[in-house]
Order: structure tokens, then sequence, then C-alpha cells
């Protein structure tokens, strides 16, 4: 068991009182942490606005340094973390060293970019006059973190604000508090400045609602539910602060009758069971052409039977989980394969038929390795199956037609397509997030558009003879 502190301002407080247990062995407590009051909240908050100034005055390069340094060191320890994140969250070790990965590459790439032009040069029309533009950071941004992915999101969030200048305070997610700490150590171990970054652990509703509501937190930067998302909105746009939401998701497949049936249910499989279905693209809902519908099916239960998950994150979900299969049961629906729980939090993949386009299972969001697969008639009916939603982050469709291909791309409602391949999985240096109720459809993350979100235009005039 690791005791998990508090990092304000450099020093390592806080007494241990909230307990994270393994998702695959729930007798072993893997980390203590503290429950914040909203008074540790604004201390992290303080040293933050403290530490901002002389973090912002540093070249660029040298803040660049600093996270490069950090991505060796995380590299240099990453079985030790990859070990510690799958006995938190409960993903599968191939998994979870993944997820690290993705971490170290998330700070080369923002600490590479750290020697990259930013800004413009513009032409005036007055004479002896150059213009150009400098992004200033934005103060101290704040960032609430889920579970799901506890190394990558931080990082995908934490690397582009402190890159470009600007103080943090992170409120990760109770579950999985030592991901966090293997992030923030080396950043720490690398040279960061006592105060640049801020740890505080605790309850979303005492410590993260204080966050939020701290005037001099100038953005925030949230993934989470959908629930708490908008609450997060209301807040921040009462006193105009920044807000960038990554929330729910139902996303969608559409299998047409030109598709390999065999090629289709691996992409399925992949986008619905993978992080045991608990990742904010995952695939929930299939729709498929009548012609392809019996030899799919009949590939994506062998796909489901041979897949490899990690347990549920927490009794919490499991319940919910299997809640919306009982439900299914009730409105009709037949379990192609899975839908028991043969150990602890382990729930089988599981595929469901026969349910109606209006059920509850069909339209909401599990956060489970729970897909529904429904007939519709054509490709017009499948994209609008598919737009029916009030959530959209991503959506995929299976075919060999290009002319279907680059229809869905241009009207498909969501924020990411693939064509196929998974829902699951991007790249870290494309633009991410979705539309309607799935992300505040303002910032993207990663790439070079997440520094949009931590930084502002100013303009400058400058005369000479
Ligand atoms: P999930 O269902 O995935 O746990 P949540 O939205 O509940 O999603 O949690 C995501 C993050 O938001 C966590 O760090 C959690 O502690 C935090 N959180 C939960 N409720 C609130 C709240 N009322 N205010 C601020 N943060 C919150």
């Amino acid at each position: 068991m690791t005791t998990v502190q508090n990092l304000i301002g450099g020093e390592r407080v806080g007494d241990p009182e909230l307990a994270r247990h393994n998702p695959a062995n729930p007798g072993e407590i893997v980390a203590v942490t503290p429950a914040s009051d909203a008074s540790a909240v604004h201390a992290a908050v303080s040293a933050a606005e403290q530490a901002q100034g002389a973090w912002a005055a540093l070249p660029a390069p040298a803040r660049g340094a600093i996270l490069l340094d950090a991505a060796d060191l995380l590299r240099s320890r990453h079985s030790q973390v990859a070990e510690d994140l799958s006995r938190e969250e409960g993903k599968t070790l191939a998994e979870a060293t993944g997820e690290v990965r993705r971490a170290i590459d998330v700070l080369r790439f923002f600490g590479s970019l750290a020697w990259q032009a930013s800004g413009e040069v513009l032409p005036s029309a007055m004479p002896g006059t150059t213009i150009f533009t400098r992004r200033e950071p934005v103060g101290v941004a704040a960032l609430i973190t889920p579970w799901n992915f506890p190394i990558a999101i931080p990082a995908w969030k934490m690397a582009p604000a402190l890159v470009s200048g600007n103080a943090v305070v992170i409120k990760p997610a109770e579950l999985t508090p030592l991901s966090v700490a293997h992030l923030s150590n080396a950043l720490v171990e690398a040279g960061l400045p006592a105060g640049v970054l801020n740890v505080v652990h605790g309850t979303g509703s005492v410590a993260g609602d204080a966050l939020a509501r701290d005037p001099r937190v100038a953005a925030l930067s949230f993934t989470g539910s959908t629930r708490v998302g908008l609450g997060l909105h209301t807040i921040l746009s009462e006193r105009r602060a920044r807000v960038q939401l990554e929330m729910g998701g139902k996303n969608a497949y559409l299998i047409l009758d030109d598709a390999d049936p065999l090629a289709a249910a691996k992409v399925v499989a992949a986008s619905a069971f993978s992080l045991t279905g608990q990742a904010c693209t995952a695939t929930s809902r299939v729709y498929c052409t009548p012609g392809i519908m019996e030899a799919f099916l009949t590939a994506l239960a062998k796909e489901a039977e041979a897949f490899t998950m990690g347990p549920v994150v927490s009794e919490q979900q499991l319940a919910v989980d299997v809640s919306a299969i009982d439900v299914a049961r009730a409105e009709g629906a037949t379990v192609l394969t899975g839908g028991d729980v043969p150990s602890g939090q382990f729930l089988r993949p599981t595929v469901l038929t026969g349910l109606a386009h209006t059920s509850s299972v069909v339209r909401d969001e599990i956060f489970g390795p729970v897909v529904a697969v429904l007939g519709v008639d054509s490709y017009e009916e499948g994209l609008a199956r598919v737009n029916d939603s009030r959530y959209g982050l991503t959506a995929g469709i299976c075919t060999r037609d290009l002319t279907a291909a680059h229809h869905f791309a241009a009207h498909a409602q969501v924020g990411v397509v693939k064509v196929n391949r998974p829902t699951t999985g991007l790249d870290l240096n494309v633009p991410f997030g979705g539309v309607k109720d799935s992300s505040s459809n303002t910032f993207r993350e990663q790439g070079t558009a997440a520094l949009d979100f931590y930084t502002w235009s100013k303009t400058v005039y400058l005369g000479h003879e």
C-alpha cells in the first residue's frame, strides 16, 4: 500500500484518509490519499498563483526541457508505473503499458513543441509598422480528471498547460491516485519549480467543487461524466472563465453489406471491449444492414468470447453494467454472449440483440463492456440512427464503398469519425473532442490544438521609423 499525499507549493502534505482497492483483488488496498477540503484546494491555487509568473518568464525551451527530462524519468521506470496503473485501475498490463507509453510520448511531443514559433507576424496598412501576436498563458489552469486513463489524460492536459507557461492545480480521480503521483514525481524530479504543479486529492463534490469555484482559476479542463461536466460549465461560465469539457458518449458503428464480416467483428470487438468498455470513445451501439447481419453476429460472438479484458473498475460501476443488462433482458433483448459475472468484478464481454431503437440500453451511456446490435434497412437509415443521440463523440463505419465512407465522414454528427478502424484509440497529434452533450465543443484537446485552450492571443503594433 502506498501513501499518496497532496503536492502543494512543492511540499507533500495531507493525512491519508481515502483508500483505493485493487479491482482485480478487492481485498488489497493499493493507495491511500488525503480527502482534501476547500482550504487545501485554496492553498494549492495560492501556490500556483505565486509560482506562475516566474515560470512563464522562463524561455519556452527551458520549460520544454523539463517535460523532456520527465519523459525520460518515466521511461526509466515505466514497468513499475504500468504495474501500479493496472493495480489501481484494473486494465490489463498490456493496456496499462500502452497508456504509460502514451503519457511519455505526450510529454515528448509538447516538450519539443516548445521550440516551435507561436503567434504570427501580420502586415499593417500603416507605414513603418509591424504587427505580431503573442500567445499568453491564461495563468492558473485547473484540471479535473477521471479514472479510466489515469496517467494519459492528466499528461495530455498538464503538458500543454505547463509548456505554455501556466501553473496547474490538478484534482485526480479518487480511484486512481498512484498514476498521477508517478507523473507529478517525474516532473518534480526533472526540475519543475515548486508551486508550478500542485496535486490535491479528494472527492469531486468537495475538492473538485472548491477548485472549480476558486475565482483565481482562469481555465478548467475536465474529463468525466456529462452530469458533472454540465454543472462545472455553469460555474465557470458565470465568471466568464474558460472551460473545456470531455464528457459522455453513446458511440455507434454502422456496418454495411459490402464489409468483410470478420474484419468488422474485430473492429467492433476492439471498440466495445478494450479497456473493459470503459473509454469515452467505446462503441456501445452497432447498426447492420440486412445482408451482413447474420455473418457479423456469428463473428462478433466469437471475438467477444475470445476477448481478454480486465475487471470492471468498481463495485458501483459493475452494478450499473449488470443492471443495464437486466433492463435489456426485461425489454426483450437476447443476450447473444456474455451477460454474466464469472468471478469478482469480472463481467464477460456482452453482446445484446433484439432491442428496440427506443430502449434505454441503446440510448443511455453504460460505460461497460456491453454492446447492442440492431438492424437497419439502408445506409441512410443507419446514418440517421447513428445521429439520433444526445451525444456526439465518435462514430465508425465498416465499408469498402468510398462514396459511403466520405458521405458518413461529412454527415456523422460527431467529433471523430473512424472508417474501418476502432472508435477507441487516437493518435496524440490529432484534435480530440466531440459535439452535443459529449463536449463543450469549443477547444479541442491533444496535438497543437490543445495549446489554444491554455493561451490567449495578444496583438502588438510595433512602429519604427
Ligand atoms: P465518473 O463517473 O467517470 O467517475 P465523474 O464526472 O463523477 O465521472 O468524475 C470525474 C472527475 O470529476 C473525478 O475527478 C471526480 O472526483 C470529479 N468530480 C465529481 N463530481 C464533481 C463535482 N461536483 N465538482 C467537481 N468535480 C467533480
